[in-house]
């Protein structure tokens, strides 16, 4: 049993479950990039990163080739890196707004960041039987991340998974579970706020199919849920089993949640 998030992270750390995964992240860190050549590549799975009383947990996909999987830390020294920690400063939940290395001293607040999946995989397409290895480590931050009330999910298969993680995929119908889109919101039958995004990837940025703005207003709307949205409601799921999301856009101008919406993009 992981009683602990650094229990949690020590067992990520030396996790070997998913051979094709491990053997990839040891290449990379072996052959390396030409522009990290003198950089000591971490090259081991990378631990979930943050403040563990955090109330907003941000789920991403699985460290990048040359960024998490050369620094070990969650989003640090590549080009999604610098837009996640850019707007967690803005917003109030980090420290400063670059993320360099795991010992640069950044730090947190309020936010801890996580991933679907703990190793590089290649193409950045980890594969069903690799999420489903890795998903009892999420699992495991959620039941230690006890103050969390609002979820960020990075793209469709973080949104995914952690609906999964949490429990609602199974509990939830189909039609019920939050659907995935830019600014999507749903409010669950316990009161967490899920916002989906695009996951803010070289491939999303530079088609602009991401822009800055669109990203803004996803960390704007979280502070907005954390300072005026209502305590979690654990009495209302054993009341009903069934869920009451409200699905939502965040606008660009950062308006509430709006009931009964269709699923709308930024
Ligand atoms: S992806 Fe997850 S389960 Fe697979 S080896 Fe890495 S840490 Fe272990």
């Amino acid at each position: 049993m992981l009683s602990s998030i650094a229990a949690v992270n020590r067992t990520i750390v030396a996790c070997e479950r998913c051979p094709r995964l491990r053997a990839y992240c040891r290449r990379l860190a072996r052959d390396k990039k030409p522009e990290f050549s003198a950089s000591r590549y971490w090259g081991r799975p990378v631990p979930g990163f943050g403040d563990s009383g955090a109330r907003l947990l941000v789920v991403g996909l699985a460290p990048a080739a040359h960024g998490a999987n050369r620094t070990g830390r969650m989003f640090t020294g590549d080009s999604s890196g610098r837009w996640l920690y850019e707007a967690l400063y803005r917003y109030g939940f980090a420290s400063a707004p670059e993320s360099v290395s795991r010992d640069d001293g950044l730090t947190l607040r309020d936010c801890y960041i996580s991933a679907a999946a703990r190793c590089a995989p290649p193409a950045n397409r980890p594969r069903r039987d690799e999420l489903e290895r890795c998903r009892p480590y999420l699992e495991a931050e959620l039941r230690l991340l006890r103050r969390v009330r609002l979820v960020v999910t990075l793209g469709r298969i973080a949104h995914e998974s952690w609906l999964k993680a949490a429990g609602w995929w199974e509990r939830l119908r189909p039609r019920e579970r939050p659907k995935f889109g830019h600014g999507v919101t749903a409010r669950l039958p316990d009161g967490t706020v899920l916002i989906a995004s695009y996951h803010p990837s070289r491939q999303n940025t530079n088609t602009r199919r991401l822009t800055r703005a669109m990203w803004h207003a996803i960390f704007r709307r979280a502070r907005a849920v954390l300072e005026e949205g209502p305590p979690r409601d654990r009495s209302g799921l054993r009341r009903h089993d069934r869920v009451v999301h409200r699905q939502a856009h965040v606008r660009s101008h950062g308006s509430s949640v709006e009931p009964g919406r269709p699923e709308q993009r930024l």
